[in-house]
Order: structure tokens, then sequence, then C-alpha cells
């Protein structure tokens, strides 16, 4: 039993290979996606119940699928990771079996470049210094910790300095420190 989002951003259901979507805004009658299904399911507030059988088969390959779908696109827009850095770590959890089920590569990349787009945040290409802006969940850390320390906002020598405090103990605590650079001045 999960409970996803459509591409439409409604809750869906999925139970048991089949799908269901809230009966009239209910948070407790789910009816089958299938209009010409009369398949309904209750919540009884601690599990679900079928009270009326649905006239179909189950399609566990469209459960998967709707999962996949569902996890996808919420990482699109929860996270700033590539596509294909998404794509894979939401197939990790996908069993071998039921690679078939799921989108293609190519389309799981257009699903979560048109999710991003539709939620107004593909990355800017900053092209000047000024242009550049750090969005404020890039400036902390995943745990939600100061990550950007240091921005003089300069659009002419503009200095960014990111680090976690807890790399900047490591640092502090080392005798020696190795650095690398490809800077055009450093
Ligand atoms: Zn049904």
């Amino acid at each position: 039993m999960s409970i996803v989002k459509s591409s439409k951003g409604y809750d869906k259901l999925l139970l048991e290979g089949y799908s269901y979507r809230r009966a009239n805004k209910s948070q407790r009658i789910w009816r089958c996606s299938r209009n010409d299904c009369a398949g309904r399911v209750t919540f009884d507030g601690d599990q679900y119940n079928r009270i009326t059988e649905d006239v179909h088969a189950p399609n566990p390959e469209a459960t998967i699928s709707a999962e996949f779908k569902s996890k996808i696109t919420t990482s699109a827009t929860t996270s700033h990771d590539p596509p294909r850095r998404i794509i894979y770590e939401v197939l990790q959890n996908v069993d071998k079996n039921d690679d078939a089920a799921v989108p293609t590569y190519h389309s799981s990349q257009r699903m979560i470049e048109r999710e991003r787009k539709r939620n107004d945040i593909p990355l800017p290409r900053p092209l000047t210094y000024d242009e550049i802006v750090i969005p404020d969940e890039l400036q902390i850390t995943n745990g939600g910790a100061r990550f950007l320390l240091y921005d003089n906002q300069d659009p002419n020598r503009r200095l960014i300095i990111l680090s976690s405090d807890d790399d900047l103990d490591l640092l502090f605590n080392r005798e020696h420190w190795n650095n690398d650079g490809t800077f055009k001045a450093c």
C-alpha cells in the first residue's frame, strides 16, 4: 500500500495492484481510477478495506510505474541533483525483475525536466558574477547547518566560501593541508 501523487498532483492510493483516487475530496473513501469500475476502498483510520470489488484484474506493473514516477517528480523539485542521479537513486529501490515496468531513461529524464520547468526551478546559468544567486536550500547542509560561510557580493571580485562546520573542524585538527585549484587567480 502506498499513496503517491498523480501526474496532475492528486493523491493516488496504490493497493494490491489496483489504483484509486479520492472520492469527492473524501479522506476516507477511495474510488477506482478507472471510470468503468465501481471498485471502492475505505480507510477506517487503521487499515484499508475494499467495500466494492474491482471488476478487472490487478495491474502490478502500473503500481510500480506510478510509484517510480511519483518518486522522480518529487525529487525533481526537492533536490538539485542532475536527472541521471535522481533516476539512478530511485532505480536502486526497484526490483531487477520489475525493470520493464518503469518508464525508459529518456522519458524519466523528460519527466524531471518538465516538473522542474512547471515549478519554475531550472537553475539559472549566470553570465556575470552578480548574476550568481545561491538558492537558500544550497546555503545550508542537508542537516540544516550553515554551508555558505562568506559571500562578498562584489560584482567585480566575487568571493564565495562554502564549507560545513564539521569540515572546518576537520581542517582545524590537521597538521597539514593540501590544496588544489583550477582558478584564474588564486
Ligand atoms: Zn477498479
